[in-house]
């Protein structure tokens, strides 16, 4: 028999097939999915919005993922660190503004000299305010020993996109070397959660050579792993990548959109209490990108606190340094937008995600 999206969206559970309905709806009917994800996300984890204060570290790779505009083999990038005073300076921008929060992103590198300045400035970072704040790191994998000495240092939170849980595509979007290997990054997702991390992960949308069956798997992915963060967003193609060759495969920008907004909003109801950020790349597709994430089921933003002037280094995509910088008049501006989209910003407290105490009880 079949059924409607408005029959599925009673049930408690979602079968592979339902995830699909769900994800193939047509516009009348994700409004009400998108009605129903903001009941689940009022009623399991309330109507606060956490900022955490983004702060993109370093633009040096050892990688080189076929998609992304910062990969070891773009030679056209102009490559920085921030130095350790800025980015206590933006921590610290953050925390004094009561944001709770910081996440520390980076390009992956797993060598002494980082892994050692990474210990350091989570110890900096822990020691600016009388209560710990919430670190979340995004620094790729690691040695389960990396992870245990930065979890003691302050961090408490790590994100570590699997991109795609379908193995065929992820190799399709990654050299086939040692180096980007789809058993070692689910790895490292069970070595965050064993070493006490709140642990996250996600996709991109609208790669190439994705389906909407992928799509339902990568859900199912996450539900299995049992993961307490989300942050997915759309595939935005860069041309100085190898995946640009595919550009003409893809999905119109706004219909990535769309189907992320889709995925935020089914991912919301599938698991119900776990964070999710409402992604940068949301915003470079629309200025009020990431405030339709929330109101559509996401609860977290992560403004860039990353000084300006190396904001156009990070350019993981299309459109990214185009991206106005965040300013304290932007900030006050976000906040109008969640407040309109049925939100209040979570000032003060660190918004760790519900579904971590949940699973530490089980
Ligand atoms: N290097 C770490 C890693 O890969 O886990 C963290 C930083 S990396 C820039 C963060 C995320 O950016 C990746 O997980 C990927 O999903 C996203 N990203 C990279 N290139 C992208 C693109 N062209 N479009 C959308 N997202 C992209
Ligand atoms: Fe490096 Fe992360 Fe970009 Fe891959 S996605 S090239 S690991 S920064």
């Amino acid at each position: 028999m079949h059924k409607t999206i408005a029959q599925i969206l009673q049930q408690e559970e979602f079968s592979k097939k339902d995830l699909i309905s769900l994800l193939s709806a047509d516009n009348t009917e994700t409004e009400l999915i998108f009605k129903k994800a903001a009941e689940v996300k009022s009623a399991y984890v309330g109507n606060s919005t956490y900022f955490r204060g983004l702060i993109e570290l370093s633009n040096i790779c050892t990688k080189n993922c076929f998609y992304c505009g910062i990969r070891r083999g773009n030679k056209k990038v102009e490559r920085y660190t921030v130095p350790d005073d800025e980015v206590i300076q933006a921590a610290k921008y953050a925390l004094d503004r009561h944001w709770g929060s910081v996440v520390i992103q980076s390009g992956e590198r797993q060598d002494k000299e980082f892994t050692d300045r990474i210990e350091h400035l989570l110890k900096e970072i822990s020691g600016l305010t009388g209560e710990k704040p919430g670190i979340t790191l995004s620094l790729g994998e690691q040695k389960p020993e990396v992870y245990e000495r930065w979890l003691a240092a302050g961090a408490t939170r790590y994100l570590v996109r699997i991109e795609t849980s379908n193995r065929d595509l992820f190799y399709k979007i990654h050299p086939k070397d040692g180096l980007h290997d789809f058993d070692k990054r689910i790895r490292a997702l069970y070595d965050l959660q064993k070493a006490g991390y709140m642990t996250g992960t996600g996709v991109m949308i609208g790669l190439p050579f994705q389906t909407t069956e992928d799509l339902a798997d990568d859900l199912i992915f996450m539900k299995e792993l049992d993961i307490d963060m989300c942050g997915m967003g759309p595939y935005i193609e860069h041309e100085d990548t190898p995946l640009y060759e595919y550009k003409d495969l893809l999905l119109p920008l706004e219909e990535r959109y769309r189907l992320t907004l889709k995925m935020i909003a089914i991912l919301r109801i599938y698991m119900k209490d776990v964070n999710i950020a409402s992604a940068t790349a949301l915003q470079a597709i629309n200025p009020d990108g990431r405030e339709e994430g929330i109101r559509v089921g996401a609860n977290v933003i992560m403004p860039n606190i990353t000084p300006v002037k190396y904001h156009a280094s990070y350019n993981l995509y299309k459109g990214k340094p185009q991206i106005v910088p965040e300013t304290d008049e932007y900030i006050n501006n976000l906040e109008r937008q969640i407040a309109m989209a049925g939100d209040v910003v979570g000032y003060g407290d660190k918004g760790d995600p519900k579904h971590f105490a949940k699973r530490n009880k089980k």
